[in-house]
C-alpha cells in the first residue's frame, strides 16, 4: 500500500535510509516489491516504499530530496517531467526523451536524474537479437510512448508513426508523424506494432488498442505491448493468432528498468531471475 508524502515525512520511517516512488496514483505499483526484494538480497540497509504525491503536496519534494535519508527515487504519472527542476544533471537519455524515472542523490547531495524506460524497453529484443524495425507505429502519445520513440531512434528505425486519439493536440518533434487510428487503415508495410497505451489493463482489461483487421493490415513481423498486468493481453491474443513472429509483452521491460535504476542507485547487481519470480507470483494472485 502506499503512503502519502505528508504522512511519511512526519512518520518514523524516514528513521533510516530509503528509496521512494513518486507519482499521483501509485498504490498498485509494484516497484516496493521489486527493489525491497533487490535491496534485502544484497543486505542493503534501506527501505523503499510507495508515496502519493496529490497537486497540492508537490511543495514537499522539495523537503523530501533535501531529507538526510533519501537516496534515491523513482517517478512516474505524471511527475517524470515537474522533477526536473530539481535536478542538477541529467544524463543524455533522459535530455533526450524529455522524462526522467530514476533520481539518485549524489554522495556530495546533488541530485542527478535518469531515464531507464528506454533501457527496459530495448534489452528483451537485444536478447532475441532482433533486427531493428525500419518502419513503427507506437500507439498512444504519453510518458512511455516517449521512451519508445528513443528507443526506435537508437535502434535505427528511421520511420517512426505515433498514432493519437487526438493527433492535432500532441506536441511532437520532427523525429515522428503523428496520425490518428483512422490512418493506419491506409498505411502499410510496417516492421513493428507496440502498444503504449493503457487499453488492455485495468477496467479496459477486454480491450486491444486496434482490431484484427487493422493488425492483419499492417502485417508487422514484430508486436509489443508495454502492459504487464496482464502478461498475456488481448492485443497480444490477436498478435499470435495471426502467427506474427516476435511477440513481447511489458514483464520484462519493467524488471529491465528496475534493474538499471537499481545499478544506478547501488552499483550492484540486480537479481533479476529472483525478482522476476516474485513478480509472477504476485502478479498470478
Ligand atoms: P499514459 O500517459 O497514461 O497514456 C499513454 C497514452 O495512451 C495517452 O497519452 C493516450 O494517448 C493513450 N490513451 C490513454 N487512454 C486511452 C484509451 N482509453 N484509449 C486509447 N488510448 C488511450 O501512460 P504511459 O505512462 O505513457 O504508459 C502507457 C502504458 O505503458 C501503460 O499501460 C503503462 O502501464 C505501460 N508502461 C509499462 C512499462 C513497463 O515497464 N512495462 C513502463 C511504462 C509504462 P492519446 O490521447 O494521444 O491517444
Amino acid at each position: 500500500m502506499s503512503i502519502s508524502i505528508t504522512n511519511f515525512l512526519a512518520s518514523e520511517l524516514t528513521n533510516r535510509p530509503f528509496f521512494v516512488l513518486i507519482g499521483e496514483k501509485t498504490d498498485y505499483s509494484h516497484s516496493p516489491l521489486i527493489h525491497n526484494t533487490a535491496l534485502k538480497f544484497h543486505s542493503i540497509n534501506a527501505s523503499y516504499y510507495a508515496l502519493n504525491v496529490s497537486e497540492n503536496e508537490i511543495s514537499s519534494l522539495e523537503y523530501l530530496f533535501a531529507h538526510q535519508n533519501f537516496l534515491g527515487a523513482n517517478v512516474t504519472i505524471p511527475y517524470k517531467r515537474l522533477v526536473m527542476s530539481h535536478l542538477a544533471t541529467l544524463d543524455e537519455v533522459a535530455e533526450r526523451v524529455g522524462a526522467v524515472n530514476v533520481i539518485k542523490k549524489e554522495a556530495e547531495g546533488s541530485l542527478s536524474g535518469y531515464n531507464t524506460d528506454v533501457d527496459g524497453f530495448l534489452r528483451p529484443m537485444k536478447i532475441k537479437h532482433i533486427t531493428p524495425p525500419k518502419r513503427a507505429v507506437i500507439l498512444g502519445s504519453g510518458g512511455a510512448s516517449a521512451a519508445v520513440v528513443e528507443g526506435l531512434r537508437s535502434m535505427g528505425t528511421y520511420k517512426i508513426y505515433m498514432v493519437s486519439r487526438n493527433p492535432e493536440n500532441v506536441n511532437h518533434n520532427d523525429a515522428v508523424a503523428v496520425i490518428s487510428y483512422s490512418d493506419l487503415n491506409i498505411m502499410h508495410p510496417i516492421d513493428a506494432v507496440i502498444n503504449a497505451t493503457p487499453v488492455g489493463m485495468g477496467n479496459l482489461i477486454d480491450q486491444s488498442p486496434v482490431s484484427a483487421e487493422t493488425l492483419r493490415h499492417l502485417n508487422p513481423d514484430l508486436v509489443y505491448d508495454l502492459i504487464y498486468k496482464p502478461q498475456t493481453t488481448k492485443f497480444l491474443r490477436l498478435a499470435d493468432s495471426l502467427d506474427i513472429s516476435h511477440i513481447f509483452g511489458g514483464l520484462l521491460m519493467l524488471v529491465y528498468q528496475a534493474a538499471k535504476a537499481f545499478q544506478i542507485w547501488t552499483d550492484k547487481p540486480f537479481p533479476e531471475e529472483l525478482v522476476l519470480e516474485s513478480l509472477k507470483a504476485k502478479l498470478s494472485e
